[in-house]
């Protein structure tokens, strides 16, 4: 049960990843499209947060295709956004892969092998970690999926042969240039064939975005609202 006390509006923008030319992950079975599957949850989603008082723009609400400029371009627009919430499913080789996870940006820079921390305080970046890991644990909580955490994007490692930081996994776009906490979100995985089964069923869908629903406002509680 989702309890709100005292009241919390949020504001905020959720994208439907994929659309139109740009079909996404598909499924090991092809049963499922990325680009149908994201838009769906994002309309539930929507019609929750907004039944719930929470002012909620989405990027997308057909099958058109937008550019991942075109979807910052939407965020950076509005004024007072309080975050930017990307939905994804994920494909692996590895059938057998399966789970949530959420990105966050990294606010570093790698140069001549050093890592500098660009701005530790970069309000965007600490609360997009924070927002992150809510909506991660509030969704396995209720979907009972595979718990992979959270990571950033850019992702560097230390190289001990090399003596010096290598990027393992590239930026995300709209991680970069959004304005204020943003978070990518990967909930299952298509190309696992039972991971797939679930994304497909109603209940499942309902228990993720009770879930995401649960996340934002215990972030927003924790981290906006005093
Ligand atoms: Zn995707």
């Amino acid at each position: 049960m989702l309890i709100l006390s005292p009241p919390l509006v949020l504001t905020g923008v959720i994208d439907p990843g994929h659309g139109g030319k740009d079909l996404g992950a598909i499924g090991a079975n092809q049963l499922a499209v990325e680009k149908e599957l994201t838009l769906s949850y994002a309309l539930l989603l929507e019609k929750k947060l907004v039944a719930r008082g929470h002012k909620i723009t989405l990027t997308r609400r057909d099958d058109s295709y937008l550019s991942l400029a075109e979807r910052v371009k939407i965020e950076r627009n509005i004024p007072e956004n309080d975050f930017f919430l990307s939905i994804h499913f994920d494909a692996s080789v590895n059938p057998a892969a399966h789970g949530t996870w959420g990105f966050f940006y990294n606010r570093v820079v790698v140069e001549g092998g050093g890592y500098h921390v660009t701005d530790v305080t970069q309000t965007p970046s600490i609360l997009g970690q924070a927002l992150a890991g809510a909506l991660v644990e509030q969704i396995v909580a209720r979907a009972r999926t595979n718990n992979r955490g959270t990571q950033p994007r850019p992702l560097y490692r230390y190289d001990q042969e090399e003596q010096k930081w290598m990027l393992v996994e590239k930026n995300l776009y709209v991680l970069r240039y959004t304005r204020v906490p943003a978070v990518l979100v990967e909930i299952e995985f298509l190309t696992n064939p039972a991971a797939e089964r679930r994304v497909l069923n109603e209940n499942f869908r309902d228990l993720v975005t009770d879930g995401i629903v649960a996340g934002l406002e215990l972030w927003g509680q924790m981290y906006l609202k005093g």
